[in-house]
């Protein structure tokens, strides 16, 4: 058994920075992959903060609540914007290489702001603040266990106890006691087919909390983004909107000013990805189902010293060069607004146990995140964790080893049973029937009808899963045997998405029911919690904490 402080899950953003704001303490990370591989990686667009002298953090705050269609805890929403600077101005002097404009962080337009709020790094400011970040966890000799697997939450009387992990390179399954837990485990993107995220986000985590007896809260607000590259759905960043790119029908109308009269492409995401597939609904759309997104006209320099890393995968991913030809877009899946039911100090309903970054619902996002806002929270939050963690711990001693004992071997008995199944059916084969009904029926545009077949869908998938073989027996990176056991807890998200989404019957943000288009606060101003019990999901609901402004109707 491995005994430490604290265990933090993840080593994104949001896990690295809990580990330096812990890093007092005896920390270590726990990761599935070397960090550096983490979604983080790959974010492009920027990180928002009310940054410049005329903008003010009261404005970063009313555009986020407004963005997300009121149902963001406001009190949370206050600590995001006004501790965004600091937080920027830390990495930058950490030593992230944001670009600039003359001598200052550079910051450009993003969808539902009111000012050129979001800071930049090219287009790959993911890439270089996660390398940041990496760098202070090495200097500071942050303890990383990577290629471990976190399969189980160690709860014994309401108090965390630690996890339970399955080493991917050797099949060692083994006990982790802490003092308290930080899941940083990131999104859930891969349950959908069309997903800009990698294919390491399963919302495994976001599964393991909740069948440990943490309540997922907000699931049904699954954020789609307006520009995925048509065919592989790679993520084509809001910035190159942001730099003035159009977005154009069939026709060559510029669609937006129907649907967004003053913010036209960079209304928030919600709004603009139900106008591009309200176009291809109707027909105006390009045969297979795509529009186009224009950045000719913003100049060939522009695109390369702004837009080096969209250029590069128009080129090799669709052969278009963006200088000459507009790139080929459609929307696809992109963030989790949902996750584990925290508060603003990353605290759950369990003692000693925290969440943070995408994982988490604080809720900063309510039902729509603004680009931007989600680097900021990893690296807000992640801090905010990281001193509570630390804090608890300094009070408490280890307490259950019985308790992390008893899970490694339920854990260890049930991986055995798996691989020692003789027949049954592939992981894949439920997974890809997963992904496509949260496509066709859970996705932009939902219905009591299609959502009822979905979720029936979803019962079969799991009695399906019940029988799942899996035929290589290894223990050397057995990745057919990884893939089964995080299919399980995407079986689980799938059906939590898809009874909040039914239950919902209202429009707010990025939840749309064609049968109740209108938002209802009468009703749904309220966060769903969804607690785990054997027959399903248990739904409750619980109240939005409002502090700054009142909701108003939400016209851009
Ligand atoms: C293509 C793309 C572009 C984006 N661009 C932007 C942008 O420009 N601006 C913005 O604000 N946001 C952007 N986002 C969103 C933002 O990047 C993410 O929300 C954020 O980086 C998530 O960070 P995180 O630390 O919470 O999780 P991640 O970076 O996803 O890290 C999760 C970590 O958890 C580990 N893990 C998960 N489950 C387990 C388990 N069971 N056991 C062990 N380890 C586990 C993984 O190994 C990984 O280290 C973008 C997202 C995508 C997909």
């Amino acid at each position: 058994m491995f005994r430490h402080d604290i265990i933090i899950v993840g080593g994104g953003l949001a896990g690295l920075r809990a580990a330096l704001a812990a890093k007092s303490a005896d920390v270590a990370v726990i990761s599935k992959v070397h960090p550096l591989r983490s979604h983080s990686v790959s974010a492009q667009g920027g990180i928002n903060a009310a940054l410049a002298k005329n903008d003010r953090w009261e404005d970063h705050a009313f555009d986020t609540i407004k963005g997300s269609d009121y149902l963001a805890d406001q009190d949370a929403v206050e600590v995001l914007c006004r501790e965004a600077p600091e937080r920027v101005i830390e990495m930058e002097h950490w030593g992230t290489l944001f670009s600039r404009v003359d001598g200052r962080i550079a910051q450009r337009p993003f969808g539902g702001a009111g000012y050129p709020r979001t800071a930049y790094a090219e287009d790959r400011t993911g890439h270089h603040l996660l390398h940041t970040m990496y760098e202070q966890a090495l200097k500071n000799g942050i303890k990383v266990y990577s290629e471990w697997l976190v399969t189980r939450l160690v709860v014994d009387n309401g108090r965390c106890a630690g996890v339970v992990g399955y080493n991917i390179a050797s099949g060692e399954i083994a006990g982790f006691q802490a003092k308290a837990v930080i899941f940083a485990t990131g999104g859930y993107g891969r349950i959908y087919k069309r997903s800009t995220n990698s294919v390491i986000n399963t919302g495994f985590g976001c599964a393991v909390a909740y069948r440990g007896g943490v309540a997922l809260e907000d699931m049904e607000f699954v954020q789609f983004h307006p520009t995925t590259l048509y065919g592989t759905n790679i993520l084509i960043t809001e910035g190159a909107r942001g730099e003035g790119g159009f977005l154009m029908n069939r026709n060559r109308e510029r669609f937006m000013q129907r649907y967004s009269p003053h913010m036209l492409e960079l209304a928030p995401r919600d709004i603009v990805a139900r106008a591009i597939q309200t176009e291809i609904n109707e027909g105006r759309g390009f045969e297979g189902g795509f529009v186009n997104l224009e950045l000719m006209h913003i100049g060939e320099r522009n695109i390369k010293e702004r837009l080096p890393g969209i250029r590069q995968i128009a080129i090799d991913f669709a052969n278009i060069d963006p200088i000459e030809k507009p790139i080929p877009v459609q929307p696809g899946q992109h963030y989790s607004m949902g996750g584990i039911a925290s508060d603003k100090t990353c605290g759950t309903a369990v003692q000693g146990f925290y969440a943070c970054g995408e994982c988490s619902c604080v809720s900063v996002h309510g039902a729509n995140r603004l680009g931007g806002n989600s680097l900021l929270e990893t690296v807000l939050f992640g801090k905010i964790a990281g001193e509570n963690a630390k804090d608890y711990a300094k009070t408490k001693d280890f307490e259950a080893p019985a308790a992390i004992e008893n899970a490694v071997k339920g854990e260890s008995d049930m991986i055995s049973e798996l691989l020692n199944r003789k027949e049954g059916e592939a992981f894949y084969t439920i997974r890809d029937e997963l992904r496509a009904v949260m496509d066709e029926n859970v996705g932009i545009f939902r219905d009591e009808q299609n959502l009822k077949a979905a979720s029936e869908k979803l019962s079969e998938l799991k009695s399906r899963f019940r029988s799942v073989y899996v035929r290589n027996k290894g223990t050397v990176f057995n990745q057919e045997l990884v893939n089964a056991l995080e299919l399980e807890g995407m079986l689980d998200i799938g059906q939590v998405i898809c009874l909040g989404a039914l239950a919902r019957r209202e429009s707010r943000g990025s939840h749309y029911r064609t049968d109740y288009p209108a938002r209802d606060d009468k009703n749904w101003l309220r966060h769903t919690l969804a607690m785990f019990t054997p027959d399903g999901p248990q739904i409750e609901y619980k109240p939005v904490n409002i502090t700054m402004y009142q909701p108003k109707a939400r016209e851009y």
